[in-house]
């Protein structure tokens, strides 16, 4: 895959030379009033930047003070706009988790973040600054290495030629971890290379979340209370559990409606003071990183972004439950949703090559092929039963009356369940006057039957026989199972149940 290294986006100025940034998003929490105009909740909140202050940027960046779409581009973008324009229900505070603020630190201790500026940079040169001592965890006057923060894993790659295994937000620097010692001291320049793939599909799962965040939001009134990014899929969990599966389908059209509406994703650094249209509305003082959608969406964020919504990609809204009072939406973006519709694709490949059938006929099949199983199951017990009778009958008959005028059946099976011989043996205590003792060896188990007439109870009788040899079980007064400890104790259970 290629990834360019420019930007673009006239919106998305570069902070002033030699002016350093630091910031980022991690997890204490925040205060957001989510006003009349709807602006839901960003998660990933403040992305303040800390001390030297950057000034506001003045390229006049686009400040929307509204998210209604103004030109519509596309059917469903003038769907959306009708929509958009509706009422959303108010929502009082909400806290949800969002950004730190930054402390005023000291400008010589901060890692320069070259991921604010461009998150399409996926190799870089800096210096080394400390090691530790074992320098496996490195710190650098400059990263292109995105840290874990705000729901968004970090980057992978290398430093030096050394795998870079964890990298660390500490607020003011950022941490890399090696996979082994860094062969570089302190004080010279090390080239570091992001894993590009991983980068890009994080940017697209990450710039799809905002997408949606935007639109559950607006269009259905839910805001965004938490997301997480995973390995294989990510969700978002959204306010209220009115969002059936027809909203889902609805809305997942519209997400791809805006991809393919190819509009800007623009950073800009903006006094918090002045930044307008912010979905979440920041009371605090610095300079903001902020993430535009034109015409969407603007959000205070640390991560990175794709630059424009076609790069997104395809999005995939696999499904959604119930989770506390909110709706946990699971969803993929860009390459991850081609790999999961190709999985899938081929999922039902499969099993339509069992079926000797077209993909499409698949769902019809299984249905026709269940209501036949329940049907082959029932011939099944019904003809198991008759051939219990035709067996039982021939077992009865061939036994002989004890004194106590009892038949005294025994059945011995070498493999399967007590329960596989327990047709048979209410057949053979339907013919009366008999008990029937049937055995397994592995696993050693017992299954006791009593004919109504023959004045056992068979539930009891077995459990205190097998009480006596170390056994458990029990049951019905007519049918008992249970299982003995050894072979040895299953022949001292016959003798007491009268079989010799
Ligand atoms: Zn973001």
């Amino acid at each position: 895959m290629t990834v360019s290294a420019t930007r673009t986006g006239a919106a998305a100025p570069r902070p002033r030379a030699g002016a350093d940034l630091v910031g980022g998003v991690s997890g204490d929490l925040g205060t957001v009033c989510v006003g009349a105009a709807g602006f839901g909740v960003d998660v990933f909140g403040s992305a303040v930047v800390g001390a030297p202050a950057v000034a506001a940027p003045d390229t006049g960046a686009a400040a929307p003070s509204s998210v209604t779409l103004k030109k519509p581009l596309h059917p469903f973008d003038a769907m959306a706009a009708a929509t958009m324009s509706a009422p959303v229900p108010r929502v009082t505070r909400q806290r949800v988790g969002l950004g730190a603020i930054l402390p005023n630190i000291p400008h010589h201790t901060m890692t320069e973040r070259l991921y604010y500026t461009d998150a399409y940079q996926t190799s870089f040169s800096a210096t080394v600054q400390e090691l530790s001592d074992d320098a496996q965890r490195v710190y650098l006057d400059r990263t292109a290495f995105y840290p874990t923060s705000g729901g968004q894993p970090h980057d992978l790659g290398t430093l030096g030629g050394v795998s870079v295994i964890d990298v660390i937000d500490e607020d003011a620097r950022i941490a890399h971890l090696l996979s082994a010692p860094l062969a570089r001291p302190v004080g010279t320049t090390v080239d570091g290379r992001i894993d590009a793939v991983r980068r890009f599909d994080l940017m697209q799962q990450h710039t799809g979340q905002h997408l949606l965040s935007a639109l559950f939001a607006d269009q259905y009134g839910s805001p965004t209370v938490s997301v997480h990014f995973g390995a294989d899929y990510s969700t978002i969990d959204v306010q209220g559990t009115g969002l059936d599966s027809n909203a889902l389908q609805d809305a997942e059209t519209r997400a791809n409606a805006l991809v393919f509406s190819n509009r800007d994703v623009t950073v800009s650094f903006e006094d918090a003071a002045t930044a307008a249209g912010l979905r979440k509305s920041s009371d605090r003082g610095g300079t903001l990183r902020v993430v535009t959608i034109a015409e969407l969406d603007r959000s205070a964020c640390g991560g990175t972004h794709v630059r424009r919504t076609g790069e997104i990609g395809s999005v995939l809204l696999r499904g959604a439950e119930r989770t506390k009072g909110n709706t946990r939406i699971e969803f993929l973006a860009g390459y991850r949703a081609v790999s999961r519709a190709r999985a899938d694709a081929a999922l039902l490949s499969t099993a339509a090559r069992h079926f000797t059938a077209a993909p499409d006929d698949v769902p019809l099949l299984v249905e026709r092929q269940q209501q036949r199983v329940l049907e082959l199951e029932r011939e099944h017990r019904r003809l198991s039963n008759e051939l219990a009778r035709y067996e039982a009958r021939s077992q009865w008959d061939a036994a002989t009356a004890n004194a106590d005028g009892l038949r005294r059946i025994r059945i011995n099976l070498e493999q399967g369940a007590v329960r596989d011989i327990e047709p048979l043996a209410q057949s053979l205590i339907a013919l009366g006057a008999c008990v029937v003792l049937a055995s397994t060896r592995a696993p050693a188990g017992v299954l006791f039957a009593a004919a109504e007439d023959s004045g056992i109870d068979a539930g009891q009788t077995l459990r205190a026989a097998l009480a006596a040899v170390g056994g458990r079980g029990g049951g019905s007064p007519r049918v008992a199972q249970g299982s003995v400890p050894d072979m040895n104790s299953l022949a001292t259970l016959a003798t007491t149940l009268g079989f010799d």
